[in-house]
């Protein structure tokens, strides 16, 4: 579904992707983890050319991405993508935040388009929010409408980078338990977090990075309990 080869990114002179080659499958949950400014962020937003690669090849879902002749905004439509921070329309509603890419971009009439948004803000229990503006939900609120609004779009595939880790504690476990149902599903998942247990128990594979490098694939159990590269084991030993 995702096929990096080799996959480099410079800023300036700043080489953030060192030949970078890893497969992700349809249906596929990856957790990457790694330390601060191993380049993530940098990797995930690849995948839908928020960053253009340097050099390599990446293919998604069959297009490749450096390909100039992609249609950017049809291939982005596929691809939901939820970042730390929100990133609502603060003068949209909860409901309106969800129906707007409904209807501005898949022409959905707004009828239609505001009854799928209602489907799906009652399905993570939002319903009584959804006339609310962003200002007036809470952080964990506001990821789930987020979120919601990516998946209201029927993607293949969701990048998700750190979803929780700009919410309060307490609003940890309900974003969580939305992605644990994402997961369930067919969607192919690529997801930047720090949560361990959450990548122990829904991700099919841990990706590490460091130094913009990715050093190690490995199923969760096998990661967390005998991680091979040095690099790994140097991460892991820090998490307790
Ligand atoms: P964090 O865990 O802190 O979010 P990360 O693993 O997501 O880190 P990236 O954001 O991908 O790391 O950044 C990787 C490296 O690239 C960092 O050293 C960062 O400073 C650098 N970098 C990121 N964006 C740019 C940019 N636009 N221009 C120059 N350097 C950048
Ligand atoms: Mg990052």
């Amino acid at each position: 579904m995702i096929v990096f080869e080799k996959v480099s990114k410079r800023y300036r002179s700043f080489q953030a992707l060192t030949e970078v080659s890893g497969h992700i499958r349809r249906g596929e949950v990856v957790v990457l983890c790694g330390p601060s400014g191993s380049g993530k962020s940098t990797l995930v937003r690849t995948v839908n050319r928020l960053e253009e690669i340097s050099s390599g090849r990446l293919v998604v879902d069959g297009v490749d991405v450096s390909d100039r002749r992609v249609n950017i905004n049809e291939f982005r439509r596929g691809i939901g993508f939820v970042a730390q921070q929100f990133n609502l329309f603060p003068h949209l509603t909860a409901l309106q935040n969800v129906s707007i890419g409904l209807y501005r971009l898949l022409k959905m009439p707004l009828r239609e388009a505001e009854a799928l948004a209602m489907e799906h803000l009652s399905r993570v229990g939002l319903a009584a929010r959804a006339h609310r503006y962003p200002a007036d939900l809470s952080g964990g609120e506001k990821q789930r409408v987020a979120i919601v609004r990516a998946l209201a779009m029927n993607p293949k595939i969701m990048l998700l980078d750190e979803p929780t880790s700009a919410l309060d504690p307490e609003m940890v476990g309900e974003v969580l338990n939305l992605l644990r149902t994402l997961a369930k599903g067919n969607l192919t998942i690529l997801c930047v977090t720090h949560e361990l247990g959450f990548a122990r128990e829904v991700g099919d594979t841990v990706w590490f990075m460091d130094g913009g490098r990715l050093l190690e694939v490995a199923p969760p159990d096998r990661f967390f309990s005998s991680p091979q590269h040095p690099r790994a084991r140097e991460f892991v030993a820090a998490l307790d």
